[in-house]
């Protein structure tokens, strides 16, 4: 048996919050104005710094949920990477939090002073279920007149988003209504979507299923969870293994192999898949649907259910918020 190792950090982001003023049908972590408002406190960012720095990194980016909707203890986080020497790529921000030019260009210019020199901007359909484009318009103007760098994300979406009102939110119904059918789903390969996440609740019923003998039949180590090309620390310590929302490490356990006893869900997926992770879960009474649109969909419920069924509290399924949390608003 293997156990994952994480000897190196190349490129990421830290998540000061989970909750945010959207609970967009895409978003991976499954953010929601329902979260409990808990942010990045100092004495965590600086364990995340020390490990950042022992393992390569100097420079991450900075998203949540929405950072800006405390802008207090967001300053202070940008005071402490700054005393700590790591650079911020960039902010990310929905633009939600936007009451007007003057306001905007206030919260810009103190930004810029705090060592942040781009802002990355929302622009999808999925946000203008949310934040109507106007705010979008009003925060890149602003940015403009502060000498703040946008990075649009994406600017792909702008042009189609002016066909309605931008003084007002606009549901996906709306869009694939305006813009015929399968709009909607071409949202996945025109956006890049990893389904997983809320984006994998909310388009599992749009996409083809497959056999769970056939997933269980084809699994593999789930190299995935290796990759740190695009790395996440959060609020709560954790390291967040590849995309794979609601697994997490403890960072203090990063830069040494893992602990099969205290990390045996993710050791069973980085040796056998969701196969490894079938067996973990039938011994505690785990039985699968017939078909899951993929391997991760499975990976999923299996680890919906060892939280909310068999509460199961380890380390590594975390936070546990978000497996409450992942449906929100999917409904609406
Ligand atoms: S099956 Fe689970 S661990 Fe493997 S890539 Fe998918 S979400 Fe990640």
């Amino acid at each position: 048996m293997q156990s994952l190792h994480i000897q190196r950090l190349y490129a990421g982001g830290l998540i000061t919050n989970y909750y945010c003023s959207a609970s967009c049908k895409h978003c991976l972590y499954g953010s929601s104005p329902s979260w409990q408002k808990e942010y990045m406190s100092p004495d965590t960012l600086d364990r995340l710094c020390r490990t950042m720095k022992r393992l390569g990194c100097h420079a991450v980016h900075i998203g949540g949920g929405e950072p800006l909707l405390n802008w207090e203890l967001l300053q202070q986080v940008l005071q402490k990477l700054q005393e700590q020497r790591v650079a911020v790529e960039y902010v990310e921000t929905n633009a939600s939090w936007l009451r007007s030019h003057e306001q905007a260009k206030g919260i810009l210019g103190r930004l810029l002073s705090l060592g942040v020199n781009t802002l990355l901007i929302s622009i999808s359909p999925f946000h203008s279920e949310y934040v109507p484009l106007q705010k979008v318009k009003q925060l890149i103007e602003a940015c403009h007149s502060a000498g703040m760098q946008v990075f649009p994300w994406q600017e792909q979406f702008y042009k189609e988003l002016t066909a309605r009102s931008m003084d007002h939110t606009h549901s996906l119904e709306q869009w694939e209504e305006q813009f015929g059918p399968g709009y909607v789903r071409s949202l996945i390969r025109r956006f890049g979507l990893i389904l997983r996440g809320r984006a994998l609740l909310y388009y599992q019923s749009q996409v083809p299923h497959r056999s769970t003998a056939q997933l269980v039949a084809e699994s593999s180590g789930c190299s995935e969870l290796a990759d740190t090309g695009d790395f996440h620390l959060d609020l709560y310590g954790s390291y967040l293994p590849g995309a794979c929302s609601g697994l997490a490490v403890a960072v203090e356990d990063l830069g040494r192999p893992l602990d099969p006893q205290r990390y045996p869900n993710l050791t069973a997926l980085y040796n056998h898949g969701v196969k490894g992770l079938l067996d973990v879960a039938a011994d505690v009474g785990f039985r699968p649907e017939p078909s899951y649109a993929s391997k991760c969909h499975l990976c999923m419920d299996i680890r919906t259910y060892l939280v909310q069924d068999v509460d199961w509290d380890t380390r590594e399924l975390q936070p546990r918020q978000y497996y409450e949390q992942a449906g929100a608003g999917l409904n609406s």
